[in-house]
């Protein structure tokens, strides 16, 4: 059955700052989004407010699933109903293995019932760590403590293979990446697509998306989504940026210009292409 997850001119607020400003957006499963943007346009903000992070405060407009008011539904809640969120920064949890929280977040989708055998649990865990080509101890050990960033989000990836979400948001999974974890990431998340799974694929690089088949790009900037075409925009992003946007669209923020240099500086993969150079 066709799900539907719907946004509807949201505005957020973040500690009394309005940061999303009217987003629009409507993705069905059997489609992945692109959302492309420069650093502090609010994509990372889009992706909490709809898992539900309590710190970011809905002011007007809707989110729903299916129809029914998803705003009005706990983060437990949210991912009980098929969502699912890779996270930009994936927190460390000491005192629980990866595999237990895993097992864990399974079973919560289920009726109380209901179990996953532990059989079946081992050996899906087990390929899907292959896959990933992950070190075979991680599952094992402590929820992302000392795991190094390109190994938190190979497991976020992990955790998104075996929990099967109708709704993925996958926030910068690409950074801290190397070129060759990047191909792997891209390739498992395309290997996901399917008639049950939608995705929203936030990045501010083309490189992820040479892995995954994306049907809509976005283009966010200073909290709204600007401007949505085909595959075709990403190309023209890598070569060109976001200034022609700005100029289309007479866009000005000086702010998000440096902003942006900031973090791209301690990009993982822009520093290879430096070394390179
Ligand atoms: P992006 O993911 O596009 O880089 P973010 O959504 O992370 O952008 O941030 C958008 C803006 O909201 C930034 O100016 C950021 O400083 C602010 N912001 C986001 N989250 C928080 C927070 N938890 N506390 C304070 N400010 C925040
Ligand atoms: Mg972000």
């Amino acid at each position: 059955m066709k799900r539907t997850l719907e946004i509807k001119d949201l505005h957020v607020n973040v500690e009394g700052k309005e940061i999303l400003k009217g987003v629009n957006l409507t993705v069905n499963t059997g489609e992945v989004h692109a959302i492309m943007g420069p650093n502090g346009t609010g994509k990372s903000t889009l992706a909490s407010t709809i898992m539900g992070h309590y710190k970011y405060e809905v002011t007007s407009g809707e989110i729903k699933l299916d129809g029914a008011n998803l705003l009005d539904m706990k983060v437990d809640e949210r991912a009980r109903a098929g969502l699912f969120l890779a996270m930009q920064y994936p927190n460390e949890i000491s005192g629980i293995t990866n595999s237990d929280f895993i097992k864990t977040a399974m079973e919560a989708r289920l009726d109380s019932e209901n179990h996953i055998s532990l059989f079946k649990f081992i050996k899906e865990l087990d390929k899907a760590v292959s896959d990933l080509k992950m070190n075979s101890d991680l599952p094992h050990r402590y929820l992302n403590e000392g795991f190094s960033g390109g190994e938190k989000k190979r497991n976020e990836i992990l955790q998104m293979k075996m929990l099967k979400p109708n709704f993925a948001i996958l926030d910068e999974i690409d950074s801290g990446l190397d070129v060759d974890a990047l191909r792997i990431v891209g390739e498992n998340v395309n290997n996901m697509r399917g008639e049950n799974f939608g995705a929203i694929v936030i990045t501010h690089y083309e490189r992820l998306l040479d892995y995954i088949d994306v049907d809509y790009v976005h283009i966010m900037m200073n909290g709204r989504i600007v401007k949505t075409g085909g595959k075709e925009l990403i190309k023209k992003i890598d070569l060109e940026g976001y200034d022609w946007i700005k100029e289309e669209l007479g866009i000005e923020d000086v702010e998000v210009e440096k902003r942006q240099h900031v973090v791209l500086g301690s990009c993982a993969i822009n520093k290879k292409n430096e070394a390179k150079k």
